[in-house]
């Protein structure tokens, strides 16, 4: 399978050209990045320590679009968005990585995935996706007299919060529960808040040094506390969850999926 990698100079990046290189059946067919940047014309496999893969780094986007079989996209919401309409038009797999879309960037994708294999998820890796279906199971079992509180710790780099994976465990949690996260979530606490509301799911962000990813989901009932953690301790398991991805989606029927289709997780 033919694959591009978006931003490739960034910490993802890297560690996706190296993912490709390494797996069987993979094949890197280009390496993007934005206009302007300093990488641009650099070999891609030095870039990212993988060695000479004569794949040179370059910002025109269409011309390799329309030669691959699929892109691996870990960059920015703008970025992914713009990108997820030149996949739908060329029919080719989309694997989404990137985090921090607002409701108007996931309709651009979900309109993109109507003609296209996109797989999109706030976590690539196995452990938080099977983390996330003990944290459904456990939600629906313990019911809502339990607290649930979503702790993560990301590198002081990272620019959104909180992180996709805290997102995707909430999300696990709400759907455990059977409410919508989107009203249950408490994002923030500062000031004189009040006491807890009943069946919130709280985050908490904390962010500083080369922290890969932390996640921890608390249940706090009266007098005990379950604590689901998972720690990332190298960006290659999001790497090769990515490249399983794009070859789980190679000729599949155009559509939104996420990692536990692509992991066979769903009960
Ligand atoms: P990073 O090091 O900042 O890399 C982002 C790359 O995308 C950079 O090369 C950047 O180029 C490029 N980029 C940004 N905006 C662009 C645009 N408008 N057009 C073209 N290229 C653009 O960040 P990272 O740590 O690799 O993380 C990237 C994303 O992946 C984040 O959203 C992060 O949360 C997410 N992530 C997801 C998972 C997962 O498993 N789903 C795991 C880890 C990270 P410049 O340097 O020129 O800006």
């Amino acid at each position: 399978m033919r694959l591009i990698v978006a931003g490739a100079s960034g910490r993802m990046g890297r560690a996706l050209i190296r993912a490709v290189a390494e797996t069987e059946g993979a094949e890197l067919a280009g390496a993007l990045e934005r206009p302007g940047s300093e990488h641009l014309g650099r070999d891609a496999g030095e870039l990212a320590g993988a060695g000479p893969l004569g794949v040179a780094v370059t910002d025109d986007a269409l011309p390799l679009v329309a030669a691959a079989d699929g892109l691996l996209d870990f960059t920015a919401p703008d970025a992914t968005v713009a990108l997820a309409e030149l996949a739908a038009q060329a029919r080719i797999v989309h694997v989404i990585g990137t985090t921090g879309f607002a409701s108007a960037h996931v309709a651009a994708i979900e309109a993109a995935a109507r003609h296209a294999v996109v797989i999109r998820s706030g976590n690539m890796s196995l452990g938080v996706n099977l983390l996330a279906a003990l944290v459904r199971q456990a939600a629906k079992a313990l019911g809502p007299d339990w607290d649930i509180e979503i702790l993560e710790m990301h590198h002081r780099a990272k620019v959104d919060a909180p992180s996709g994976t805290a997102l995707l465990l909430g999300q696990a949690a709400a759907e455990g529960r059977d409410v919508s996260l989107a009203e249950q979530s408490v994002r923030v606490r500062d000031g004189h808040t009040g006491p807890r509301a009943e069946g919130a799911i709280g985050f908490a962000t904390l962010r500083g040094g080369s922290v890969v990813g932390d996640h921890t989901v608390i249940l706090a009932g009266a007098g005990e506390r379950v604590e689901l953690s998972h720690r990332a301790e190298d960006r290659m398991i999001f790497a090769r969850g990515a490249v399983k991805a794009a070859l789980w989606g190679f000729r599949r029927k155009p559509g939104h999926y996420g990692m536990a289709d692509v992991l066979g997780l769903h009960e």
